[in-house]
């Protein structure tokens, strides 16, 4: 837990992390304001199993770390497939309800979970190399300083394995889909969750990746169908997008 004491971290926005804080306590209610993770959650699961180990590997027994890991959706699932998951986040009350939802749902990990109120660049410190795999998903979008935070990422896995980064595009049709649809039309996530400033292009993040020594491997899109419902992987980057990247052996 982070004392009163404990500096801010430089590379965070408190408005942020209050808002993530605010809705804590919906965070693993299906239907509700965190509904999208959850969606998604199986699809990029088998994505980020693929890219890290391979068709004969997974994620049982590696070392994973799940950066901006809020309420565990993401950290419980790996852990539930054998991984031993450490989720750090700097949102206080995320972070609690990860801890609870863990611990009701012991019995279904195969692996194991803690969490931790850490920054990535901090931690990046603590534990260099320690990590076979580092995610960070939709995360980057709320940082300050995407680049230090990718660059914290390649310092945490060892030489040999992946970091995966998923975020949000920047360009007119990710405004219209991931804002004002997503927010204001379909009412898929509260007002505000997003700012179209903070939107990411792959070339972007691609090029903090190789500034940070990590190779990208992998582009993949995320679409939304709203008739359906449904979310699927494939080539469209166009506003939700995956990237895999390896750091050299
Ligand atoms: N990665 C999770 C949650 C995404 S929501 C998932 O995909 O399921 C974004 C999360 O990033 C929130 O929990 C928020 O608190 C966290 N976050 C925002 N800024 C952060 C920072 N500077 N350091 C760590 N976590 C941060």
């Amino acid at each position: 837990m982070t004392s009163a004491s404990t500096p801010p971290s430089p590379n965070a926005d408190p408005a942020e992390l209050a808002k993530f804080s605010a809705l804590a306590h919906k965070w693993w209610d299906k239907t509700g304001d965190f509904k999208p993770l959850h969606q998604i959650n199986p699809l990029r699961l088998g994505h980020i199993e693929r890219q890290a180990f391979g068709p004969n590997d997974g994620f049982q027994g590696k070392q994973v770390v799940d950066v901006g890991c809020g309420g565990g959706i993401l950290s419980e699932a790996m852990a539930s497939k054998g991984a031993r998951v450490l989720g750090i986040d700097l949102a206080e009350k995320p972070l609690a309800v990860a801890r609870l939802h863990a611990y009701e749902s012991a019995a279904t990990l195969k692996g194991s979970v803690e969490y931790r109120a850490v920054a990535a660049e901090d931690l990046a410190r603590e534990r260099p190399a320690g990590f076979d795999l580092v995610t960070c998903m939709e995360m980057l979008e709320h940082v300050p300083d995407p680049a230090a935070t990718v660059r914290a990422c390649a310092t945490l896995v060892r030489p040999g394995g992946v970091v995966v980064f998923s975020t949000i595009n920047r360009n007119p049709k990710s405004f219209v889909f991931a804002i004002v649809g997503a927010e204001y039309i379909l009412r898929l996530l509260p007002r505000g969750t997003h700012e179209y400033r903070k939107f990411i292009t792959p070339a972007e993040l691609t090029r903090y990746a190789r500034d940070a020594g990590l190779d990208a491997v992998d582009l993949t899109g995320m679409t939304y169908n709203p008739v359906t419902d449904i979310y699927r992987l494939g080539r469209d980057t166009d506003v939700n997008y995956i990237l895999a990247t390896r750091r050299p052996a």
